[in-house]
C-alpha cells in the first residue's frame, strides 16, 4: 500500500476513464434544480421525483458514493434507470503529491484536457483546501507563477466542486461525514481569480454549503480576490463568504507595478469596496494578503501606510503576511525574516493583527502562488520539440495547448 510521508495510507478512488463518454450525463456538480430536472426527464415518477432527488443528493454530496448500486435506499428499478442515463464521475488525478509537513497536492485534468491543483494543508485545529477557480489567471501578477500562464479558461462548477471531492476521496472523508472531518474550511486561493468566474463560483460554493449535502458552513469559506471591485459587493451579498483581499502594496504606484490590474480599480476604490463589504464587522474580519517580496513593499515605512491606510477606511482587518514563495525564474525575492518580523511588529502596535504565514509545501511547490499546471510549466524548448513531433506524427491534438474562452 502506498503511504504519505507522515505515514497514512493513500486512498485514492478508482474512476473509470473520463473519456468514455456514452452520452451519458455526469450528475456530479449539477445544483439540486438541475438534478431535480434530469431525474424528472428520465421518465421517474412524477410523484418520486423530489424524493429520488433528496436521496441521489444524499449519495452523492454526503456520502461521496461514484456508483448508483450503492444508494441503498433508492428502488433497484429507478437505479437501474439512474445508471442508464447518469455518470457520477470525478475529474482524474494525475498527480496526488505528498509533502513532508503532511500537505498534498492534487494535480487535476479535466475532461477537455486542461489541469489545475488543489492543496490540502492540514493544521492543527484544522485542514484547509485551496482551490481553483480558473486555468491559469488573466491578471498577471508579476510575483505570481500563475500569472505567467499563458492561457486560460473559466472552471465550471462541476471542477470546481470536483477539486473537493477528489480532495475527500483521498483523505478517505466520507466514512464519517461529521465526526471525521478533514477537510474544515476552503480558501479559493489556488489558481485564478474566483470573481472573474462569479456565477460558476457561486454555485459551487451553493452546492458545497447545502445543509443535506456536504455541509460547509460559510464561515469556514473564505474567497480570495486581487480587487475586482464591481463585483465585491456580490460575493457579500449573494454569496455571504469570508473576504481576502490580495493588497501586496500600500501606494498606487507601487502595487500597479506588481499587479497590473491596480490600474483598472485602485487601492482608493479597492478599500472602499471592502468598507461597504456586506457584513464586515468586528465578527467577520477582512483578511488582507500581503506578500513580502524583498525591498519592494516591506519597508517600516510601507508597515506603518498600511496601518494608516487601514484605519482609514476604518477597516475591521486582519493582515496575513505571506513570505514570498519564489519559483523558477522569477524576479523577485523573499524579503529577510527579521525585515518580516519587524514589519508584523510595526502592524501588530498599531492594533491590528498581522500574523506570518509558515509556507506549507514548499517541497512540492504547493504554496502561495506556486501553482501552475504541469503542460504549463515544460519549457519552450521541451513544447517545440513536442509540437515538432506531434506534426510529425500527423496528429492534430496537441496536449500542450489549452482552449481560451475570454474572459469578462
Ligand atoms: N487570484 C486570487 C486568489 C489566488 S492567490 C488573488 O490574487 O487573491 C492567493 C494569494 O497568494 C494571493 O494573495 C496572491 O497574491 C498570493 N501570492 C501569489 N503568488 C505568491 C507568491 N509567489 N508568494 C506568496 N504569495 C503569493
Ligand atoms: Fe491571478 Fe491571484 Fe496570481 Fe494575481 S495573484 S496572477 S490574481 S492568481
Amino acid at each position: 500500500m502506498q503511504v504519505t510521508p507522515t505515514g497514512e495510507p493513500v486512498v485514492v478512488s478508482p474512476r473509470a476513464n473520463p473519456d468514455a463518454v456514452d452520452g451519458r450525463l455526469n450528475i456530479l456538480g449539477l445544483d439540486r434544480i438541475e438534478l431535480k430536472d434530469a431525474i424528472a426527464n428520465i421518465g421517474v415518477p412524477e410523484k418520486q421525483v423530489k424524493m429520488r432527488t433528496s436521496q441521489v443528493w444524499h449519495w452523492v454530496y454526503h456520502r461521496g458514493v461514484s456508483s448508483f448500486d450503492d444508494m441503498l435506499n433508492v428502488s433497484k428499478d429507478v437505479r437501474a434507470k439512474l445508471a442508464a442515463h447518469f455518470i457520477i464521475e470525478r475529474p482524474e488525478i494525475v498527480e496526488a503529491q505528498y509533502s513532508e509537513d503532511g500537505t498534498r497536492k492534487y494535480l487535476i485534468r479535466f475532461a477537455d484536457g486542461n489541469e489545475a491543483e488543489a492543496v490540502y494543508i492540514p493544521e492543527e485545529d484544522r485542514g484547509t483546501l485551496c482551490i481553483s477557480s480558473q486555468v491559469g489567471c488573466t491578471l498577471n501578477c508579476k510575483f505570481c507563477h500563475t500569472g505567467t500562464m499563458r492561457l486560460v479558461r473559466n472552471l465550471t462548477a462541476a471542477e470546481i466542486v470536483a477539486q473537493l471531492m477528489i480532495a475527500r476521496d483521498d483523505l478517505g472523508e466520507w466514512e464519517n461525514p461529521t465526526e471525521g472531518r478533514r477537510v474544515t474550511n476552503i480558501v479559493m486561493m489556488g489558481m485564478g481569480e474566483p470573481l472573474y468566474n462569479f456565477d460558476n463560483v457561486k454555485k459551487a460554493l451553493e452546492i458545497v454549503m447545502d445543509e443535506e449535502g456536504i455541509q460547509l458552513s460559510r464561515r469556514r469559506i473564505t474567497l480570495s480576490t486581487s480587487g475586482v471591485v464591481p463585483h465585491m459587493e456580490r460575493a457579500g451579498k449573494e454569496i455571504g463568504v469570508n473576504l481576502a483581499v490580495s493588497l501586496h502594496a500600500v501606494r498606487d504606484d507601487a502595487r500597479t507595478e506588481i499587479m497590473p490590474i491596480n490600474k483598472k480599480y485602485n487601492l482608493h476604490e479597492v478599500l472602499q469596496a471592502c468598507a461597504n463589504y456586506p457584513g464586515a464587522h468586528n465578527a467577520r474580519r477582512i483578511t488582507f494578503e500581503y506578500a513580502m517580496l524583498k525591498g519592494v513593499n516591506d519597508s517600516d515605512k510601507d508597515a506603518r501606510e498600511l496601518v494608516q491606510l487601514i484605519r482609514r477606511y476604518k477597516l475591521p482587518a486582519k493582515v496575513n503576511l505571506i513570505p514570498f514563495n519564489p519559483w523558477p525564474g522569477t524576479d523577485y525575492e523573499c524579503s529577510e525574516w527579521d525585515q518580516i518580523q519587524r514589519f508584523s511588529d510595526i502592524v501588530y502596535e498599531g492594533g491590528i493583527s498581522a500574523p506570518i504565514r509558515t509556507p506549507r509545501g514548499r517541497d512540492i511547490m504547493a504554496a502561495c502562488g506556486q501553482l501552475k499546471s504541469a503542460s504549463e510549466k515544460k519549457s519552450k524548448a521541451e513544447l517545440l520539440r513536442e509540437q515538432a513531433a506531434a506534426a510529425g506524427a500527423g496528429s492534430g491534438v496537441d496536449e500542450v495547448h489549452h482552449t481560451s474562452t475570454g474572459l469578462t
